[in-house]
């Protein structure tokens, strides 16, 4: 017979790991569970760094949350004893005047009233000398905009997890979750567990596990590269270089991130393959690099030196690009928290004190309704 927990938390990559610490610090006995050891490569939330920027050019709905989501980093490294999760570098949305990611920046910015500046091409390259946008070409700059620190933050969330009474056991996938009475059973490879409560943030395992939702998700392999500059190194430091998303083409995406100690990292934002996490290729083919190399070219020439390495990642997407936070349902102590469609990261510290807010039976204070599993059915 297990010990009595109030939440079983299935899946520890961001969202689990988030959702983890965020409910033990509130009182709450708290069971975490994932297939692999994280931090680890097989999911979505590796390769040392991610964006976080406020002018949300997908959608304003974000801006609130990100807002929280801030506060929420800096708390986290004050919690972690002073350490630094989050560097702000600044960030610019670079493409044609008229493309959605300038123009949907410039929407979050003028409404949520976020500092920012429009600098012709010219000026984006007087002021950061490793970007050659095309003369046409403006950027959208924000101050705040940066970059959050991956695998630390993961650490320190389990960490900070346990030492509020938390217990993970990890490397024994989960088979189901399933209504038991008023509780909810959870049944992995080696045990079986029940709590009250339960969070499934699994990720790209999100359809296989719960089948019977019938989720629309697609899984999408994404590769991120990372290059030594052949020149001019300090205007690739995190001291001088904003992170960066190029609507190359409509709809079509090309980022960077500035030398965090590991090279400059780059790659496409959307494109990959369709596949599934089991069957994934983690390959980088020659012709891949090839395409980011003429990116490299093309947008950011000095930024093209050595490749230090490239990593397959995966994005889950849900149809329109939004998340899904929601109660499961057919199982009501169940809350579904995950599919993040290649966007989810900066937002795992807000997300978590929402669902906490739902398991409590609260509102939220940020709204959800948009992360709903019913618009699925629409
Ligand atoms: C290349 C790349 C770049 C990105 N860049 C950014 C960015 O700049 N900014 C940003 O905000 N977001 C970014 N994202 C998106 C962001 O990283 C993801 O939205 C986020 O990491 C998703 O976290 P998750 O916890 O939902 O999924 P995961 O990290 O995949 O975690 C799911 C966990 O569930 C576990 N699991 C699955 N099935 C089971 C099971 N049956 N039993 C037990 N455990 C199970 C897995 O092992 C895994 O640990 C990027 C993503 C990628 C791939």
């Amino acid at each position: 017979m297990s010990r009595p927990y109030d939440v079983i938390v299935v899946g520890l990559g961001v969202m689990g790991c988030a959702a983890a610490y965020t409910l033990a610090r509130r009182g709450h006995r708290v069971l975490g569970l994932d297939r692999f050891v994280p931090p680890h490569q097989n999911g979505s939330s590796h390769g040392n760094t991610r964006m976080i920027r406020e002018a949300y050019f997908e959608d304003p709905l974000y801006v609130p949350l990100v807002r929280r989501a801030y506060q929420l980093w800096e708390e986290l490294g004050r919690d972690a004893g002073g350490k630094t999760f989050l560097r702000k570098t600044g960030g610019v949305y670079i493409g044609p005047p008229e493309s959605a990611t300038v123009t949907g920046a410039l929407d979050s910015a003028m409404r949520y009233r976020i500092p920012h500046e429009v600098l012709s091409a010219g000026k984006l390259h007087r002021r950061f000398p490793s970007l050659t946008p095309f003369d046409d070409w403006v950027g959208v700059l924000e101050l705040r905009a940066g970059v959050l620190f991956a695998e630390p933050i993961i650490e320190a969330y389990l960490e900070l997890a346990r030492l509020k009474g938390a217990e993970f056991k990890v490397g024994d996938p989960v088979r189901s979750v399933e209504p038991a009475g008023g509780s909810v059973r959870v049944a992995t490879e080696q045990a079986v567990y029940e709590a009250p409560q339960a969070i499934v943030a699994a990720g790209a395992w999100m359809p296989q596990l719960l089948g019977d939702l019938s989720l629309p998700l697609t899984i999408e392999r994404q590769v991120s590269h990372w290059f030594d500059p052949s020149r001019d190194e300090a205007s690739f430091g995190m001291d001088r270089m904003p992170v960066t998303i190029w609507e190359y083409k409509e709809s079509q995406y090309f980022f960077s991130l500035p030398d965090a100690g590991d090279g400059v990292k780059v790659g496409l934002h959307h494109g990959g393959a369709i596949t599934t996490p089991d069957d994934v290729d983690r390959t980088v083919s020659a012709d891949e690099l090839a395409r980011i190399s003429d990116m490299l070219r093309r947008f950011m020439p000095y930024a093209k030196g050595h490749h230090r390495g490239s990593v397959t990642c995966l994005y889950t997407n849900t149809p329109d690009g939004d998340f899904i936070v929601d109660r499961h349902p057919a199982i009501p102590g169940v809350i579904v928290m995950s599919p993040c469609s290649g966007h989810g990261f900066k937002f795992a510290s807000v997300l978590a004190e929402c669902v906490a807010d739902l398991l409590a039976d609260r509102a939220p204070a940020f709204d959800v309704s948009a992360f709903s599993l019913a618009r699925f059915a629409k």
